[in-house]
């Protein structure tokens, strides 16, 4: 008897869990208000040069990130005034579980899992709740040329991004953060992971244009500005990227 209201216990807590989860992510991408996102800054590394580009950041550095995208989102018929805001929520001093070298199922599965309660125990009070949790990771450029992958989950619609701690560096930052924050709302990748290159016609700014090479921007989910059969460069900023057809309707913005 005893074991069974157990057991029926837990189905209706997973349960009540699974349903949050999917009107959470139902009603971010109904857009019928504003998307909360905050943005936690983490110290990726000791170096000074991280901890002053941290303690520089204030909620103007994010608006780009806002902007670009509610300009992108009226672009394609959202009626809402300010689909996206974008706060700049405390640092955090404890870092996420880092993403399992290997890429099987069980692992990543795991890793997501642990994530998502890593992500429960390092959410601070914060009014409005966000909606969106990007924990962005900062790197000082002097102590490593390359990041880890960073990731958007859908599931708990939260992200780890990994980014350089250098000014020079912060508009690049915008395009890596706004790929991620689209990743959580339901949109995939748009290029070939054995090359990096952008997939046509869903990957490219501009599918149509003749000729199709050079492009001058990247589709932000495609991650690239395809400039020739083989190469493909990151862009500078937002300015240079913008959000496709099938990335819009992957997000809601487009039915
Ligand atoms: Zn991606």
């Amino acid at each position: 008897m005893w074991r069974r209201i157990r057991v029926l216990a837990l189905l209706l807590i997973l349960a009540s869990v699974a349903f949050s989860a999917w009107h959470g992510k139902a009603n971010a991408t109904a857009w019928k208000g504003t998307l909360q996102v905050a943005v936690f800054p983490l110290a990726a590394d000791d170096s000074p040069a991280t901890r002053r580009y941290i303690q520089r950041l204030n909620d103007s550095s994010f608006t780009p990130i806002a902007d670009h995208l509610n300009a992108e989102a009226a672009r394609h018929g959202v009626g809402v005034p300010r689909p996206i805001s974008v706060t700049l929520g405390q640092e955090i001093g404890r870092l996420p579980p880092s993403r399992p070298q290997q890429a099987s199922l069980p692992a990543a599965m795991l890793w997501s899992l642990q994530l998502r309660y890593w992500a429960w125990q390092n959410t601070p009070e914060m009014r409005p709740q966000p909606q969106v949790r990007l924990y962005l990771l900062y790197h000082d450029p002097a102590l490593r040329s390359l990041l880890p992958h960073s990731s958007g989950l859908e599931k708990g619609m939260l992200g780890v991004v990994h980014l350089f701690a250098d000014t020079r560096q912060t508009t690049q930052n915008h395009v890596v953060a706004a790929h991620e924050l689209l990743h959580t709302l339901g949109a995939s990748d748009k290029y070939d992971p054995a090359t990096g290159l952008p997939r046509h016609p869903d990957g490219y700014a501009d599918p149509y244009l003749e000729p199709l090479l050079p492009q001058t921007a990247a589709e932000l989910m495609g991650g690239r500005i395809p400039v020739s059969a083989s190469r493909a460069e990151i862009p500078d900023d937002l300015e240079q990227t913008l959000v496709g057809l099938t990335t819009a309707r992957e997000i809601g913005w487009r039915r």
